[in-house]
């Protein structure tokens, strides 16, 4: 069996690099983390096609590519907090864990967050998952540097950018007109000062409202 290592680097090399994605420290954290460890059992062997795969729930863990591509435009920084919308399988969390990012993501339903959390710690990533609606801000305190959103929203959610720092960075998928989404990067200037910029077309999962799933 060829050993996992060399086909993340495989994976880097054909499917990120080639397509653009230059940051080295992406590019290093997308080749350091067992990617198949995020899914299924059954789907491990296919862990690093080029491709999104289900992860239950009818959800998925997202394309290698769209993970690299919006953690470059996100470019988190060591001991930067990151907030995560739509934890799913853990992965996104583990990689910006693995570029010294402290991370805190929401996962509205409950049977994921927990599988994440395990996977998560059980490989030694530090990061903090919470059950919770992400369209809302329910407890959560304090600022982040950056905000990533890995489900598709209709619109940006205005606590979102409440929430970032002065010199932060959001990356979402919007929907768009044609029916699928686009990444938008959102840096904040200062409080109530953001540039805009448009990127990739892509397809996500809809961002869906309430929590579902366990005791309460
Ligand atoms: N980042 C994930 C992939 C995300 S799939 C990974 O690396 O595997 C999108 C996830 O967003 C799904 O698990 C879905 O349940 C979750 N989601 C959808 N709407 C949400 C909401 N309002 N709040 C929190 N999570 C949400």
């Amino acid at each position: 069996m060829i050993p996992w290592e060399s086909r993340a680097e495989e994976m880097v090399e054909k499917q990120i690099r080639a397509r653009g994605v230059l940051s080295e420290s992406v590019l290093e954290a997308m080749r350091s983390v067992p990617r198949h460890l995020f899914l299924p059992e059954r789907l491990r062997e296919s862990a690093w096609i080029d491709s999104p795969l289900p992860i239950g729930e009818e959800q998925t863990i997202s394309q290698p590519y769209m993970v690299a591509k919006m953690t470059e435009l996100l470019a988190p920084e060591k001991g930067d907090s990151v907030l995560e919308i739509g934890t799913g399988s853990g992965y996104q969390s583990a990689v910006l864990a693995s570029m010294g990012a402290k991370v805190t993501s929401m996962e509205r339903i409950a049977s994921l967050a927990e599988k994440a959390s395990e996977t998560l710690s059980f490989l030694g990533y530090d990061v903090v998952v919470l059950w919770s609606d992400g369209r809302e801000k329910g407890e959560l305190a304090g600022k982040f540097q950056r905000v990533i959103v890995t489900a598709a929203a209709p619109e940006l959610e205005e606590w979102w950018s409440d929430v970032l720092a002065p010199g932060g960075r959001l990356v979402s998928p919007v929907s768009v007109l044609s029916g699928s989404e686009r990444l938008i990067l959102r840096e904040k200037r200062a409080p109530g000062v953001f540039v805009d910029s448009w990127h990739d077309y892509c397809r996500f999962v809809p961002l869906l409202q309430g929590r579902t799933g366990g005791i309460c």
